[in-house]
């Protein structure tokens, strides 16, 4: 690993100067997925500047039909959570899928929303559920956020502050998880909302998409069995794990999975 100058700011916005200081800098929150990169000099970056002295980063509050959580938050907090569980039981079952204790400990919504791999899990929840990235800079409404593997709206430096769900009637998650590193083979979240059913799905291919056709079966009749029979097309990976023909047929398999466990 490359020598790196560390700041610790205690506001946002002295990490927002900290990020603007010089050189290549990159912003940490729980450093699972930052730090192996650095080690296998993917990143090298001059300065880090840690999220962990910003206060108010972690907060979750309920406002009207809003979820919001904290970019900090990690993903045992949202597992257990009692206002994420009351409002939205779905997103709380997904963060205690994530990884493993030690992952579920450190790693952030923040991080995952604005690392974006197309196997995350966060990204099928807030597709499919509607809501707001916000950041120091403003807020993304979530159809526009998402741009393609690891890619998003954040502009270089913008940093998460919070993220906002719309609490929905019900909804759940179901994913097929690779055995080692738990990551969405293909994830699906489901949310049934006041304007109909959104389904976004993870894993499958280049990044998380919305599924049209399972929307609309599910707006017509939300029942596993309105699912049989849908297989996801569109651009799937192949590869060791499996073949995009198989991870079509397993997104159907999910989405039934999904809209059984809604509550
Ligand atoms: C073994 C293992 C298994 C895993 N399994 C899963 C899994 O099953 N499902 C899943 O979804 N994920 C999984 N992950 C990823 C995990 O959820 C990470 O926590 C996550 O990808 C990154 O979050 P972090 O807080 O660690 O971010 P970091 O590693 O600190 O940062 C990641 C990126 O986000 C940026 N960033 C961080 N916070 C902010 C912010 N507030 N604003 C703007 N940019 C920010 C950083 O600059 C960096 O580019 C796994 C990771 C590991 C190591």
């Amino acid at each position: 690993m490359r020598e790196f100058v560390y700041e610790r700011p205690t506001t946002l916005d002295a990490a927002v100067a900290a990020f603007a200081g010089g050189g290549e800098a990159a912003l940490i929150a729980g450093g699972h997925t930052l730090l192996p990169a650095m080690k296998s000099r993917l990143r090298q970056p001059d300065t880090l500047v840690d999220l962990a002295g910003v206060p108010g980063l972690s907060e979750i509050t309920r406002n009207g039909d809003m979820l919001w959580i904290g970019a900090m938050t990690t993903h045992a907090t949202v597992a257990a959570d009692p206002t994420v569980t009351a409002a939205i039981l779905g997103l709380a079952a997904l963060a205690l899928l994530i990884g493993d204790p030690q992952v579920r400990n450190r790693g952030t919504i923040g991080g995952v929303l604005a690392n974006n791999d197309p196997s995350a899990d966060y990204p099928a929840a807030l597709l499919a559920l509607g809501g707001t990235v916000e950041t120091n800079l403003g807020s993304h409404d979530v159809d526009g956020y998402f741009q393609g593997m690891f890619a998003t709206a954040l502009s270089d430096g913008e940093i998460i502050t919070r993220v906002g769900f719309k609490i929905p009637k019900a909804s759940a998650y179901a994913k097929f998880r690779h055995p080692a590193s738990r990551y969405a083979v293909v994830g699906v979240y489901v949310a049934q909302t006041a304007d109909g059913v959104r389904v976004a799905v993870t894993g499958a291919g280049p990044g998380v998409v919305r599924w049209p056709e399972a929307e609309e079966a599910l707006t017509a009749s939300f029942t596993p069995e309105a699912a049989k029979g849908l297989v996801l097309g569109g651009d799937l990976n192949t590869d060791i794990h499996a073949s995009a023909e198989y991870r079509g047929h397993l997104a159907g398999t999910m989405l039934a999975r999904a809209v059984a466990a809604a509550a």
